[in-house]
């Protein structure tokens, strides 16, 4: 069985700004790197899973956000090695092809299932750790530990949308270090 830690982005790697454009918008939180490298050695094959709809609207392209992760996993020490994102956006990008509704822009579980088809990795035993509601309701229905970290988009209007989609996440912390304190402290 390969248990994959899947990792939002923005606001749970680096700081949550509107919209990262360049490497040079890239701020890279507290802690984050030593504790990727701590799931790393716990056996969790890192996955980012990130909503990137800068690609439809425009303000980048492809190879800019390859740019972008490429610099963000130097600094992060070397991972994480697989990062999948969604373009789309289903009102915006109708004139460059990233236009209309698709099954990967979370909180659509679609890079998930991505990750399991390509990456073979397992839903059970795995975790997916976000700063949002949109981050962590892909995982509804599946087999997932999901941990809410604080670090990003203001913390009561993310748990108010999580409750009024009656998810529940398994934790809540204070960032992705002390997500992944939690994690492993319960193996
Ligand atoms: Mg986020
Ligand atoms: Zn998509």
């Amino acid at each position: 069985m390969t248990r994959a830690a899947f990792l939002d982005r923005d606001g749970t790697l680096n700081r949550e700004v509107d919209f990262v454009r360049s490497p040079a918008e890239l701020d890279v939180l507290p802690g984050a790197a030593e504790a990727l490298h701590r799931l790393d050695a716990a056996g969790f094959r890192l996955v980012v899973v990130t909503n990137q709809s800068g690609i439809a609207r425009g303000f980048l392209g492809e190879a800019g956000l390859a740019r972008i992760h490429a610099v963000l996993q130097q600094r992060l020490g070397g991972l994480p090695l697989a990062w999948l994102h969604c373009p789309h956006h289903p009102d915006v990008g109708a004139g460059n092809g990233y236009g209309g509704a698709c099954t990967c822009r979370k909180p659509a579980p679609g890079l998930l299932h991505q990750a399991h088809d390509l990456l073979g990795v397992d839903f059970a035993g795995s975790v997916l750790i976000g700063d949002s509601a949109r981050d962590l309701l892909p995982a509804r229905g599946l087999p997932l530990t999901t941990i809410h970290v604080r670090s990003g988009k203001p913390v009561a209007a993310e748990r108010e949308r999580l409750r009024s989609a009656g998810f529940t996440p398994d934790h809540e912390a204070a960032d992705l270090a002390a997500a992944v304190d939690w994690l492993l402290a319960g193996r």
